[in-house]
């Protein structure tokens, strides 16, 4: 018999303090998860409840034991009910008090430290062992080492779908611990002295996030720019250079880190800040305090002048840097002299905002022991002189930021509905309208106002993106590459366990131009992605483009042939993307369509009206455009959304603004607005019109609306039913007849004799779709059959191959097609 499936194991991690907590609950649970855990959301549902402390403040660690009371009594109540509750402390607060942990709370089974987690489920596994034992053997498990293997090596990676699930920004560290000790802070004691994680193992991190769709990381340490991983050479490898490194990894699109140290803002970092586009324009950078005697007294390795010298340093490089950074008031021995000038330095370096705290004593550490404690109502006095003034410099930068236009990473839906949440390069939460398909891309946002904590905007859509202010973009790093013309091709080879996943960066010379090529709301690339089942990430001027190696190769050849027209001053719309599609998957020739066309092996018909430039979409278009500008006669006949009675219109419309005509007729047979419907209310012309409304609309995205009323108001334009044709000769004109299979043959053969001198006549159906009383015989049906190879007439027919609609109308059409074909044979 085989053994039942264990049954799943419900973890709850609650953190505590920092960003690299978060990132450290993360990595707990990707342990834990080959093992069964599976997270919950609500405490009372776990097996398992970690708490994931911090020591920072004397406030922050003693949450942890109320948090504990509250456990052993859920504990109690599980034990009620049948079941059982395993409590774990792990993070700062377990590395500094271990044992003492467990003294004070004997329910807590697991104490461990920030150095144990890859540990965790052997320690779990112990903490079970010792349930089995009688209760004068049991003990709590308590792992608060510093072992001597890397955690990183040993801690799993999570499944993709995890990290897709956690969203579109993610933490990693870097790097742990701080050689610094400053006075105040238990974070070398806690977190022990500085280690760093190998470059190839960041990277490796960075590139499996980026592949999970992750746009932003935020590289975390206690003393972040301290890093020195090594490189495959042995070599140590700074924070600049990470970032250098970083800026290379396809997908990812922002980077930032935190926290820094001013002594170890290295000059290659401040240069990355200089180069790198994606190197966000934000630093936290603490100072603590503004006067040299408190400096001193913290041992921060750093001098109100060498501070303040710094930052310029860092604005010369970035200008627009926003500057962030982490204040103490009331460190044993501020004077209100002292004070004043944290107020006067918070001034001075600019900050755009910043995290305020009152000095908390923490056990061990040297401050906590020395004379002249400040009085707590002193400390709350400073605190709060000091975070209103940091309101007023948020509130500042904020408004500084209205008017201009800045790149936001949309992550997610807003709270109100067609709202998009995102922020700004500066970390500021920014909220505008849009569709949610921009979600995971970097949007041009006009910044319009700003309320209490967020920013709101409209994105900024491409006719106005030339003029934009603020484009993010990223140097292309150096590699072998093509160039044709404005567009410069690199292979980047595919990651080794993805050999069917081909990528090809598009470079394109010109911003303005890349920028209409993406479309409105990157609506073009949209289009692509969904025709040719690739990725087509845009960034800056760089387009990257994922998928397999054929679809890849077509996009490419979209993208360049949209381009080379734009080039040559062409407009394009999204018509013409999906034209340039049609055309690339029906030739595999490797040319694009400007060159296809001057070579006139492929001819895309154009018709250009004074408010539309309209390119055929598939060859059955390009021969109709073709055929009206030579025959006197078209019939235009096929399935529903294959442009016929579009592109006649169109047609009609260029000949009108240039004086070839002088009226166009439009006319549908409208059979039941005249005889059946003749009860409706209104004059013939209110009865009629709306039959006729498909046509005037047409009109309308051909001309200007001016233009179309001053036509009909002027009889130039008519729009009028079949029976008003009777009768008349129409000359100098283009006379439409659309939803000809609906004419009865007397009605067709009426119709066809007005034909006048220097006119044309376009003539649309489809003969499947015959809606006439007691099945009569269709005029269009039998026209064709009577007209066909007659000189001077031209049948154009379509097919669903040339459904230019919404794709399902394609398939629609071919459901209806093959099920007719079915009845025919059945019958
Ligand atoms: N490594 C960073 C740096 O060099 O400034 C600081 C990291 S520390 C985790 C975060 C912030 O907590 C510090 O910048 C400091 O402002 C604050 N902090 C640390 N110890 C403190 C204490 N004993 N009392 C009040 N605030 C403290
Ligand atoms: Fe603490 Fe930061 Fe100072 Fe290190 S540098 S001791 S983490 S405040």
């Amino acid at each position: 018999m085989s053994n039942p499936t264990p049954q799943p194991k419900k973890l709850f991690i609650k953190t505590y303090g920092c960003q690299m907590n978060v990132y450290d609950s993360d990595r707990m649970a990707d342990a834990l998860a080959p093992h069964g855990y599976m997270p919950v959301h609500e405490i009372a549902d776990a097996d398992l409840v970690v708490l994931n402390t911090c020591h920072i403040r004397e406030k922050a660690s003693e949450k942890v034991f109320s948090e504990l009371g509250r456990l052993k009594e859920l504990r109690a109540e599980r034990q009620a009910a049948g079941l059982d509750l395993t409590i774990g402390v792990a993070g700062c607060v377990a590395q500094a008090e271990g044992e003492e942990i467990v003294r004070r709370v004997p329910d807590v089974d697991l104490v461990f430290g920030p150095q144990s987690y890859h540990r965790l489920p052997d320690l779990l596994a112990r903490v079970d062992g010792a349930r089995g034992l009688h209760a004068a053997l049991r003990a709590p498990v308590v792992d608060t080492d510093f072992p001597e293997e890397d955690k990183f090596e040993h801690l799993p990676a999570p499944r993709k779908e995890v990290t897709v699930s956690r969203g579109l920004t993610a933490f990693l560290t870097v790097q742990e611990g701080c050689d610094k000790f400053c006075t105040f802070c238990v974070v070398p004691y806690t977190r022990g002295t500085e280690v760093s994680r190998p470059l190839a193992q960041v990277l490796e991190e960075a590139r499996r996030l980026a592949d999970a769709g992750v746009r932003e990381i935020t590289l975390l340490g206690q003393n972040v720019n301290a890093y020195h991983g090594l490189d495959g050479a042995g070599r140590p490898a700074g924070l600049g250079e990470l970032c250098y490194r970083l800026s290379e990894i396809e997908g990812l699109a922002r980077i930032r880190y935190t926290t820094s140290h001013p002594a170890d803002m290295a000059d290659e970092l401040i240069e990355a800040h200089r180069d790198l586009g994606a190197l966000m324009p934000y630093l936290h950078l603490p100072v603590q305090s503004g006067s040299d005697r408190i400096l001193q007294a913290m041992n921060r390795k750093h001098t109100r002048q060498s501070y303040l010298e710094l930052v310029a340093r860092i604005r010369a490089a970035r200008p627009d840097i926003a500057l962030s950074g982490d204040f103490i008031v009331g460190f044993p021995g501020e004077t209100d002299e002292d004070f004043e000038q944290t107020l006067s330095i918070a001034a001075e370096a600019g900050y755009a905002s910043a995290f305020t705290f009152k000095y908390s004593p923490r056990p061990g550490t040297p401050a906590s022991g020395l004379g002249g404690q400040v009085p707590e109502p002193v400390k709350v006095e400073r605190l709060a002189r000091l975070n209103a003034q940091i309101a007023a410099q948020t509130r500042s930068f904020a408004e500084s930021c209205v008017g201009k236009v800045l790149p936001v990473l949309i992550e997610k839906k807003g709270r109100n509905p067609g709202q998009l949440g995102g922020r700004s390069p500066y970390l500021q939460a920014v909220h505008m309208d849009g569709p949610e398909r921009l979600i995971g891309g970097i949007h041009p946002v006009e910044i319009l106002a700003l309320s209490n904590n967020s920013l709101s905007g409209r994105i900024v859509t491409v006719a106005e993106r030339s003029s934009a202010r603020v484009v993010e973009s990223r140097p292309v790093p150096p590699c072998p590459a093509t160039r044709s013309k404005g567009i410069l091709s690199r292979h980047v080879p595919p990651p080794a366990d993805n050999a069917l996943s081909p990528q090809l960066e598009l470079a394109f010379d010109d911003n303005r131009l890349a920028a209409q090529l993406y479309g409105d709301f990157d609506q073009n690339l949209a289009l692509i992605e969904q025709r040719l089942s690739v990725q087509a990430t845009p960034r800056g001027n760089h387009v990257m483009l994922k998928g397999a190696a054929q679809e890849v190769d077509q996009a490419r050849r979209v993208l360049e042939s949209l381009y080379e027209l734009l080039e040559e001053g062409r407009a394009i719309d999204i018509a013409n993307v999906d034209a340039v599609i049609r055309m690339v998957q029906s030739d595999d020739s490797q040319l694009t369509l400007p060159t296809l066309e001057k070579k006139g092996k492929v001819r895309m018909a154009q018709i250009a009206t004074r408010k539309a430039t309209i390119v055929a979409r598939t060859p059955a278009q390009d021969a109709y455009m073709r055929a009206m500008d030579r025959a006197e006669l078209v019939f235009g006949v096929g399935p529903a959304g294959t442009g016929k009675t579009y592109l006649a219109v169109a047609h009609a419309a260029t000949l009108l603004e240039r004086g070839d005509i002088n009226r166009i007729i439009l006319s549908r047979p409208a059979v039941e607005a005249g005889e059946r419907l003749g009860f409706l209310p209104g004059d013939m012309k209110e009865k009629v019109d709306p039959y006729l409304r498909p046509l005037y609309d047409a009109l309308y995205d051909m001309m200007k609306p001016e233009a179309v009323e001053r036509g009909i108001t002027s009889g130039i334009i008519e729009v009028a039913p079949l029976a008003f044709m009777r009768g008349r000769t129409l000359a100098n004109a283009v006379v439409i007849l659309d939803e000809a299979q609906n004419t009865t043959s007397m009605q067709m053969k009426m119709f066809l004799t007005r034909l006048g001198e220097n006119s044309k006549m376009i003539v649309t159906g489809d003969p499947t779709q015959v809606d006439l009383p007691r099945g009569e015989r269709s005029g269009l049906v039998e026209a064709l059959g009577l007209l066909d190879g007659i000189e001077g007439i031209h049948i154009s027919r379509f097919t669903d191959r040339d459904v230019v609609r919404h794709a399902l109308v394609g398939r629609i059409v071919r459901a209806y097609e093959g099920a007719t074909a079915k009845g025919d044979r059945a019958s």
